[in-house]
């Protein structure tokens, strides 16, 4: 609707300069992205995790323990303080709708010939931009673990907090457990990397392409929201070198999701120019804004 208001305002002047248009000769440009296009990224650490740069959304994450005796319940509550105390985490206990749920089993399993301890996992995994972004993780603690420190509990925490198991016998995150087991320095430090980025949403510019034909525009534009939250309405501004030739409204974006839209016949009022220039204009926070301009480059 928007564009069709500002078609309208423009007509009388597009009649006049259409008529010096067809005068003048005509030149189809292409144009791509430029190369160098700025993206932060982080420590990429694939060894430790299921996948790579794998956290909750927040570093306040909530849990809720059900069907558990007392002492299992004490365990786990005891495991959500030391990691809540190691690290930027902060667990808060909620009755419903945890993002961590926590369940027990009393009956004995056995695997391999060795009794299972517990289970945990993230269950709800979203990729978006760097990040695996969890959802939802579960844990089943089976066992208690008769060591001073709730050790069957911490190391079933880490597995919904993305951790797969260590090779390393001393390891806490080692399959078999003993109550000499600690949680790694590396443990600590990659959470304390993973959750030092904001959650905020990220709005990214991807594949754009699109004709410069005489003296209009014709463009297709993919948004992607790279970050750790869902984003709320933006808008494109293009601008040929630094004058802004068109607006467009862009509709809310969840997280890890994206918008493609083309237009054509967008006007450019300027004889010359050098550079399409794109801006992505957002009221809230971003993980970074630096990957909302883009430099669109005309090739020759
Ligand atoms: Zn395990």
């Amino acid at each position: 609707m928007r564009f069709k208001l500002i078609l309208g305002v423009l007509s009388l002047m597009t009649i006049v300069l259409l008529l010096l248009f067809y005068f003048m000769p005509t030149n189809k440009f292409n144009f791509s992205l430029e190369p160098g296009n700025s993206n932060f990224s982080i420590t990429p650490n694939s060894e430790m995790q299921y996948y790579p740069n794998m956290r909750f959304a927040d570093s306040q994450i909530s849990y809720q323990i059900s069907n558990c005796p007392l002492d299992k319940k004490n365990e786990m509550q005891s495991a959500f303080g030391i990691i809540g105390n190691l690290t930027s985490l902060k667990f808060n206990p909620v009755s419903s709708n945890g993002q961590i749920s926590v369940t027990c089993e009393e009956k004995a399993r056995i695997e391999n010939e060795m009794f299972v301890a517990g289970e945990g996992g993230p269950v709800n995994i979203t990729l978006s931009g760097n990040f695996y972004v969890i959802t939802h993780g579960e844990i089943l603690l089976l066992r208690k673990s008769d060591c001073p420190k709730p050790n069957v509990a911490i190391h079933e925490l880490l597995h919904s907090l993305g951790f797969k198991h260590s090779e390393n016998p001393k390891n806490i995150m080692y399959n078999i457990t003993d109550c000499s087991q600690t949680i790694g320095d590396d443990t600590v430090n990659l959470i304390n990397n993973l959750y030092s980025v904001p959650s905020y949403p990220d709005l990214s510019f991807e594949n754009i392409s699109g004709i410069v034909n005489g003296r209009f525009l014709d463009v297709n534009i993919t948004v992607l929201n790279v970050g750790l939250n869902d984003a709320g309405a933006s808008k494109i501004i293009i601008y040929a070198d630094s004058n802004p030739i068109k607006e467009i409204d862009l509709d809310p974006i969840e997280m890890g999701r994206g918008i493609f839209f083309s237009m054509s016949h967008i006007f450019i009022p300027q004889i010359s120019f050098t550079d399409l220039n794109l801006e992505i204009v957002s009221d809230f926070n971003e993980i970074t804004k630096e990957n909302n301009k883009i430099k669109l480059k005309i090739k020759s």
